[in-house]
């Protein structure tokens, strides 16, 4: 199959192989991974060595803490504000897409809001160069890949006197940041870290314990810390897979070599977009997402057609997100080359049947 789901989505096959396999019999220990305990040094050996892979790929300083933590990404839209703003507080939220909107309703329970920019009068088609950020800030967030619209930040705002937090979950772990310069950035694993059910959270634990209000513990970033990632039972199956996923990183070379590869893929399938006027997209070029293709066809029956071939051709997983419809493609991290090579032919036979 050529998976390019949306999330969850494909995973190296050896990771599977392995992840099967440790459910059957952990490391030959004559256990499933399924039925180990958190506090066994089995699993702490996973946690540990997660953790520690994702400081050495994303070249984290001693002050960044990594955490393995349960409730997907939507959970952080709640759990960064409690943890970071006061309720007279303002925080700055620039709003490209539909997950930078749902970050900022749930933000705006816990102190004040100031949307500072907004590409939503242009369907988020692009992202917003120009914004100032008020003096009183305590944090200014962004969402760095927006998954449904195909927009991605590829420059970084130049104002560091405010903290700077980070939806990455659908491009964390794909090409090179300074991610030091950033105080907390989360990411739902489903896409380029592992399996869903965990989510990852980078936070500098020097900006935490500022804000005055009780936080109950499982949403308090310090109590994480202090217990190693493992307050409560973590989903032990999901922390695996992500570390297998993490170690295959490590083995292709890491972040830098992934990246090449990714803009490679990304490259072909938009210089076919652009080569074919059957496809359109309403996508700024210089903000198109590396991560997620998003395109249509004008004449919805003639996408409905373009999508069924793909389907006889074992091509998933490129339907648009259903508030945009049209076609999106995901060319996360484990999706090889070959796999957009035959979907871009795809593309070309399919124009020319229409030329
Ligand atoms: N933020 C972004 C950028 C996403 O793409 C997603 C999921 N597609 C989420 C947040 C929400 O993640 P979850 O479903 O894990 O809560």
């Amino acid at each position: 199959m050529y998976n390019f789901n949306a999330g969850p989505t494909v995973l190296p096959a050896q990771v599977l192989e392995q992840a099967s396999q440790a459910i059957i019999n952990y490391n030959n220990t004559g256990l499933s991974i399924l039925e180990i305990g958190h506090r066994t040094p089995l699993f702490q050996d996973i946690m540990q060595e997660a953790r520690t892979l994702v400081k050495e790929l994303m070249q984290l300083d001693a002050d960044h803490e990594v955490l393995f933590l349960h409730g997907g990404a939507s959970t952080q839209f709640f759990q960064v504000p409690i943890n970071l703003l006061n309720a007279k507080d303002t925080a700055a939220y620039v709003d490209t897409g539909i997950w930078g909107s749902k970050a900022i309703a749930e933000a705006k329970l816990y102190g004040r809001v100031k949307v500072v920019a907004s590409s939503k009068d242009k369907q988020y088609s692009y992202i917003p160069k120009q914004f100032s950020i008020p003096s009183n800030t305590s944090f200014l967030h962004i969402t760095t890949n927006n998954t449904v619209e195909g927009t991605q930040w590829h420059y970084l705002p130049t104002d560091k006197n405010t903290l700077w937090v980070a939806d990455m979950s659908s491009d964390i772990v794909s090409r090179q940041l300074n991610f030091n310069q950033f105080d907390c950035i989360y990411a739902a694993a489903q896409k380029n870290i592992g399996a869903a059910g965990v989510t990852m959270v980078v936070v500098n634990k020097n900006i935490l314990g500022n804000t005055s209000r009780p936080i109950p513990s499982l949403l308090d970033y310090r109590k994480h810390i202090a217990a190693d990632s493992v307050l409560s039972t973590p989903p032990v199956f999901a922390v695996y897979t992500c570390l297998l996923n993490l170690r295959w990183l490590k083995a292709q070379g890491g972040i830098a070599a992934i990246e090449k590869i990714n803009n490679q893929k990304a490259t072909l399938l938009y210089n076919t977009l652009d080569a074919l006027p059957l496809f359109k997209t309403i996508v700024n070029k210089e903000d198109r997402s590396i991560m997620n293709v998003c395109f249509f066809i004008e004449n919805s029956i003639i996408e409905k057609q373009f999508l069924d071939i793909c389907t006889q051709e074992n091509i998933v997983g490129i339907k648009g997100h259903r508030t945009v419809g049209g076609f999106r493609v995901s060319l996360y991290n484990a999706v090889p080359l070959s796999a957009v090579e035959v979907f871009t032919e795809m593309m070309k036979r399919f124009a020319h049947t229409y030329a």
